[in-house]
């Protein structure tokens, strides 16, 4: 009922879901695509899905090939029910939980549910997802606990036989350049330098050596000490 080759990537255009994306293509014969719009304040990320998905191909001529269908599922219903500095404008800093004001409880729950839905619907066996526990903000649903937590519940739920892939899990954001690298060599690491997007604030006024954004909010930071450590060898 589920195809052992298919798989379904939660695809947002940034480096971790990029890279993920690549992982798939390495690896599966048909590779899907889903992202969500849920009143992100900043469409940014959103608008480099499909030059993203489109520069894949040039990457490596085998995945133009692999590289099927992308879906967008409205889901602007959590703007309405989650106060959250993606969705809202309030600061992005640590609440008193120390949890970036950036959460939205439940978010990658909600996120798998709907991606294992469509999976049903067309027969991917594997659902892959950009999910860190290693320099991750603090996310709980990111957790592998969770993650595995899910495959279960979806799995009884569903009567499937879904497996949930998180390549990112154990691994340092240099770690993630490092993996782009083995599966895609520079031009793929190129590639997510120029076309991903990763800033908080939509920021893709300036160009760094490790991409576009503001340089300072949590998500830029992250990326570029990443990039720098990869760069210089320590990946
Ligand atoms: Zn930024």
């Amino acid at each position: 009922m589920l195809d052992d080759g298919k798989a379904l990537v939660l695809f947002s255009g940034g480096q971790d879901s990029t890279t993920c994306l690549a992982w798939a293509l390495d690896k599966f014969e048909s590779v899907e695509t889903i992202g969500f719009v849920y009143g992100q304040r900043h469409a940014v990320e959103m608008t480099c899905r499909a030059p993203v998905r489109e520069a894949m191909w040039g990457v490596n001529p085998d995945w133009r090939a692999r590289l099927g269908e992308d879906h967008v599922i409205d889901l602007s219903v959590l703007g309405a029910v989650a106060e959250s500095a993606l969705t809202r404008d309030i600061e992005i800093a640590m609440n008193e939980e120390g949890l970036p004001t950036s959460f939205v409880p439940g978010r990658n729950l909600v996120f798998l549910t709907f991606a294992a839905m469509l999976a049903y619907r067309r027969g991917a066996k594997h659902i892959v997802g950009g999910m860190c526990e290693t320099d991750f903000s603090g996310y709980p649903d990111c957790r592998d606990d969770s993650v595995k937590a899910m495959q279960l519940a979806l799995n009884i739920g569903m009567a499937r036989q879904f497996v949930l892939h998180t390549p990112l899990m154990w691994i340092d954001k240099a770690a993630t350049w490092a993996l782009a690298k083995s599966l895609g060599g520079d031009r793929l690491v190129e590639m997510i330098v120029n076309e991903t997007h990763t800033c908080y604030h939509g920021d893709r006024g300036t160009r760094h050596e490790w991409g576009y954004g503001c340089g300072a909010c949590p998500a830029c930071e992250l990326r570029a000490q990443g990039f720098l450590k990869f760069s210089s060898g320590g990946a």
